[in-house]
C-alpha cells in the first residue's frame, strides 16, 4: 500500500449520506484500498450550476497499491454502480469521486489531472480538507491551505452538516 490519496466525495440525489457512505464501502471493500482517515460532513450550496438540490461533501484519505488511473477506474466504477449518469456538466448526481491528490505527484494525464484543477477555488473541497489534513502541502503550490481557502469565495455555502466527532457522531466507516 505504497500510495496516499486524497478522494473528495459529493451527492446531491437520494439519499445523500447513504450514497457517500455506501462509495466509501464500495471503494474500500477489496484489500487493495484501505480507508485512513475523513472529514466531518459538510453540506453546501450547489456551485456552477446551481439550480439543483444541496450537496453533501467530505474528503476521505486513502492507502493504496494500485496506481492513479487504476484508482480512478475504480472511483468511476463505483459512481457508475450507485447510479451516477453524466448529463448536465456540473449537476445533480447520486455521487462524484474526485481523486484531488496522489502522492504529491503531478499527473497531466487525457483522463486524469492531479492535484485535481478545480479544488483551489473550491470551499467546499478546501473547508474538508483544511479539517481532516490541515499540513497538506500541494504540487508546484506553496501557499498552505488555510491561505488558499481565505481567498476563496462562498464559503458561508459550506456548512458543517455531521460532525466526524462530537454531538451528532457518525459512525467511523469500514474496518
Ligand atoms: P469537476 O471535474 O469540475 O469536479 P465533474 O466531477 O462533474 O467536474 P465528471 O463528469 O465527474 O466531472 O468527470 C469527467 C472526467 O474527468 C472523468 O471521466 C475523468 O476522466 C476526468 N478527470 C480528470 N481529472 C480527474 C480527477 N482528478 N479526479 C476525477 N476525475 C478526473
Ligand atoms: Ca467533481
Ligand atoms: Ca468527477
Amino acid at each position: 500500500m505504497e500510495n496516499s490519496a486524497i478522494i473528495s466525495l459529493g451527492s446531491n440525489i437520494g439519499n445523500r449520506y447513504d450514497n457517500m457512505m455506501m462509495a466509501i464501502k464500495k471503494l474500500t471493500s477489496r484489500y487493495d484500498i484501505q480507508l485512513v482517515n475523513t472529514s466531518s460532513i459538510y453540506e453546501t450550496d450547489p456551485v456552477g450550476y446551481e439550480d439543483q438540490a444541496l450537496f453533501l461533501n467530505m474528503v476521505i484519505e486513502v492507502k493504496t497499491g494500485l496506481g492513479s488511473l487504476e484508482l480512478l477506474d475504480r472511483c468511476l466504477d463505483v459512481e457508475l454502480e450507485l447510479g451516477r449518469k453524466r448529463e448536465i456538466r456540473w449537476g445533480p448526481r447520486t455521487i462524484d469521486l474526485d481523486i484531488l491528490t496522489f502522492n504529491q505527484e503531478n499527473i497531466k494525464h487525457a483522463r486524469l489531472i492531479v492535484p485535481h484543477p478545480r479544488m483551489f477555488e473550491r470551499a467546499f473541497v478546501l473547508i474538508p480538507l483544511l479539517e481532516m489534513k490541515p499540513e497538506i502541502k500541494f504540487f508546484g503550490m506553496d501557499k498552505p491551505i488555510s491561505t488558499l481557502l481565505d481567498e476563496v469565495p462562498d464559503k458561508e455555502g459550506v456548512r458543517s452538516w455531521k460532525r466526524k466527532n462530537g454531538e451528532d457522531v457518525f459512525e467511523p466507516i469500514g474496518n
